[in-house]
């Protein structure tokens, strides 16, 4: 059992660097664990699991890569406890992301500003005031420009 926790506590950390990459601009891809249904009948790769990187909208494997066999997805603590909650989170930075390579300011802040207020997240907080700015809001007062 050893081999497997060991994976498992390397891929956490992994699955962290990856999380906090994406407040950098990088894609962030979650890290999946699977294992043969029938480890006799199966490959030396699956036989003791293995971990698989894929998107977030990508389906879960159901063959081995290596051999074909039927695998199953293996949920360990580190999976549950870092992947899942933030897989909203990382979906809501990658699309304020993509908006704000759009140019689309004002939705990159709408998006932010909504999500901010569910999670109390400050540097989403940030980043909807600065796409606000951005946008060409004016916090300061509802008449004009003044600086
Ligand atoms: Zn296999």
């Amino acid at each position: 059992m050893k081999p497997v926790v060991k994976a498992s506590r390397l891929s956490c950390y992994f699955v962290i660097i990856l999380y906090y990459g994406s407040k950098w601009g990088m894609n962030p891809m979650p890290i999946y664990e699977y294992q043969a249904e029938i480890p006799e009948k199966a490959c030396k790769v699956c036989r003791k699991g293995f971990e698989h990187i894929q998107g977030v909208d990508e389906k879960p494997l159901s063959y081995c890569p290596g051999c074909g066999k039927r695998v199953k997805k293996i949920i360990s603590w580190c999976h549950a406890a870092v992947i899942d909650p933030s897989t909203e989170h990382i979906g809501t930075e990658r699309k304020i992301t993509e908006y704000e390579k759009a140019g689309l300011y004002s939705h990159a802040a709408e998006l932010a500003d909504k999500y901010s207020d569910k999670t109390k997240d400050k540097l989403i907080k940030e980043r909807a005031l600065e796409n606000y700015k951005k946008a060409g809001y004016d916090f300061d007062s509802s008449s004009g420009n003044d600086i």
